[in-house]
């Protein structure tokens, strides 16, 4: 089980700040910006790389609950979304997830 298998089945805590039946969204236990959501589907897809097609509709979806959460945190100066998938990207959990980040500049290029 994944850290975040263990956050959806409540077997661990999380701040978790929205949630429906395919997916939820907790803050990160590390943010790296004063607002950073992780919006993570309830079924397992490890990265984005392994999605396929049968994910078409749940990885639309987790675009539109992070425009729908940058509106709720009101990063109304803009935000980042980001899906790290594989080592060189730095992806530390394998089960794909979205960071949503906002609340200061963020440097582009990133690192
Ligand atoms: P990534 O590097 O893209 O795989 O992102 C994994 C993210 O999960 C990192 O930003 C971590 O800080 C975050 N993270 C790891 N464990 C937890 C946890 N228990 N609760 C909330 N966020 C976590």
């Amino acid at each position: 089980m994944t850290i975040f298998e263990k956050i959806i089945a409540r077997h661990i805590p999380a701040e978790i700040i929205w949630e429906d039946n395919e997916a939820v969204a907790f803050h990160d236990v590390n943010p790296q910006a004063p607002v950073h959501v992780l919006i993570v589907p309830k079924r397992v897809v490890p990265r984005l790389a392994d999605a396929t097609e049968n994910d078409r509709a749940l990885l639309g979806k987790l675009l539109l609950v992070a425009r729908d959460l940058a509106k709720k945190l009101d990063l109304s100066s803009g935000y980042r979304v980001v899906i790290n998938s594989g080592p060189d990207a730095g992806e530390s959990v394998p089960h794909l997830h979205v960071h949503l980040l906002g609340k200061r500049a963020l440097a582009w290029p990133p690192g």
